[in-house]
């Protein structure tokens, strides 16, 4: 998994209100909500993902999707998958796929939160991999 990789697992989560960082047996770690189910989610302070934990796009890849903060968030492999395979190669305008991007973001955007400063986080990854534009882009 790249570093790359584990940036944008941090700052999903860290945009998220529902994730915090815990202690557990003197080891700290981010923990927070699947923007599908609420299932609880855990990552390290590098962004390396718990068991079963992974970076959801919410306009998927397949149709273009960015690495935009506002289009990921921190998912179940399991809810991220049935996504990915029921919905995510169906054609732009399937009504269930639409109906469920547009949950996921009205969701997403409630949950929305600027990353707290005290988690020290890595620059913020660009929308598309690779060298930094240097124009950060608004994403609202
Ligand atoms: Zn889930």
């Amino acid at each position: 998994m790249s570093g790359f990789h584990h940036r944008l697992l941090l700052w999903a989560a860290a945009t998220d209100r529902t994730f915090r960082i815990e202690d557990r047996n003197g080891e700290r770690f981010i923990v927070g909500k699947c923007i599908h189910c609420n299932a609880l989610r855990t990552l390290d302070l590098h962004g390396e993902p718990g068991p079963g934990t992974t970076l959801e796009h919410i306009v998927p890849r397949h149709h273009g999707g960015t690495h935009a903060l506002a289009n990921i968030a921190i998912a179940c492999a399991r809810c991220n998958g049935q996504k990915g395979s029921r919905l995510d190669h169906r054609p732009w305008h399937d009504a269930t796929l639409q109906a469920v991007i547009t949950r996921l973001k009205e969701r997403r955007e409630a949950r929305w939160r600027e990353a707290p400063e005290a988690w020290g986080l890595p620059p913020r990854p660009p929308e598309v991999e690779g060298p930094d534009p240097g124009t950060p882009s608004d994403h609202s």
